[in-house]
């Protein structure tokens, strides 16, 4: 007989998919957090992913880079923000497959000291070769894609065979498929609990990790924190890329609109900046721990998890897993705004 898991591999195997996880990430109990918080708190360590530092975009890297390497693609192309993780990990991806990388990189936020322009991620990016284009607009995804358009028909025009990782919300969110694997395999570890937090920027970590736990039988909440956009315009967000998520996979989880929590209440002072709750959350993490968050997405997503608790969303004793999603080279580039 098929085990759940099993008929969760089978119905994405016909994605191609470039192996990049070393491994299973750890889930691990925090022992210290969970007696201050009063919670049975564990932490799904998908910052050790592994590939160029690690983070959640390897999982969804997986399924970009099949694509690319089925394409016959020489070439990858991607934009996110200047200390995006996603696009140092896809140029680690590209060098690990024998391809070149072109980042874009757009001015997401503003007033920034000189580290966020040239240490954490965009340092590692250039040691890894890639090429690095700047995008003066932060909220601009139709323009930036775009002029990452315009660079992909440079390179066709010079005998090049690019490939375009779209993110963009018209697309379909094929990197949410690494998150129903990884939803899957984190219910092989421990099974059932009673809530999970999640970050949600592009929502496809959030969309992959829901579907694949309600794949897998399991019914625990999961909150969506809001690291970019606020409450209103994520749900929205997020029943886009769900919908996108299940034509793709041609599998409807019947999910209802009790599935799809979200949280905004540390998203303020806004994307990439860090706010007080955020420092706040990182130091106590950190100090308690050992565990580093960064300042973009973990910091916050963990500022989330004491917000649910002080407004009762979580109530004591309960199981929780928090995904750490990596990140932490971002640190270095907001060396100013920590210290
Ligand atoms: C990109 C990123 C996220 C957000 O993931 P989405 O799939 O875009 O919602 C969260 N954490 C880290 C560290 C990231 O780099």
């Amino acid at each position: 007989m098929m085990t759940k898991h099993n008929s969760i591999e089978a119905r994405l195997e016909r994605f191609p998919r470039a192996h990049l996880m070393t491994a299973e990430t750890p889930v691990e109990r925090m022992e210290r957090m969970s007696e201050l918080l009063d919670i049975d708190l564990w932490i799904k360590r998908d910052d050790l992913t592994g590939l160029g530092l690690g983070g959640n975009k390897t999982r969804q890297l997986e399924f970009y880079m099949g694509e690319a390497v089925a394409n016959g693609a020489d070439t990858v192309l991607i934009t996110g923000a200047v200390q995006s993780n996603f696009v140092r990990s896809a140029a680690a991806a590209a060098a690990r497959l024998g391809l070149k990388s072109v980042l874009q990189l757009e001015e997401r936020v503003p007033d920034m000291g000189r580290q966020y322009y040239s240490s954490g991620n965009v340092l590692l990016s250039k040691i890894l070769g890639a090429e690095h284009i700047s995008y003066p607009l932060g909220e601009d995804e139709v323009g930036a894609d775009n002029a990452l358009h315009n660079r992909a028909d440079e390179l066709r025009a010079d005998g090049h065979t690019p490939y375009v990782i779209h993110l963009g919300i018209d697309h379909p969110p094929l990197g949410a498929l690494g998150y129903v694997l990884g939803a899957a395999e984190l219910n092989r570890q421990i099974g059932n609990f009673d809530v999970a937090i999640v970050p949600s920027g592009s929502g496809a970590t959030h969309a992959g990790f829901l579907t694949g736990l309600r794949l897998a039988g399991q019914t625990a909440a999961v909150y969506g924190i809001c690291v970019r956009r606020d409450r209103d315009q994520q749900t929205a967000r997020m029943q886009t890329v769900l919908n996108k998520l299940a034509a793709m996979m041609d599998f409807d989880p019947a999910l209802t609109a009790n599935d799809i929590l979200t949280w905004d209440g540390t998203l303020a002072p806004g994307y990439g900046i860090v706010g007080p709750t955020t420092r706040e959350a990182l130091t106590l993490m950190a100090r308690t721990e050992g565990v580093f968050l960064d300042p973009v997405y973990s910091g916050k997503t963990f500022a989330g998890l004491l917000g649910l608790l002080k407004e009762d969303r979580i109530q004591r004793g309960q199981k929780v897993v928090l995904l750490h999603t990596g990140g932490q080279p971002a640190l270095f580039g907001y060396q100013d705004e920590l210290e």
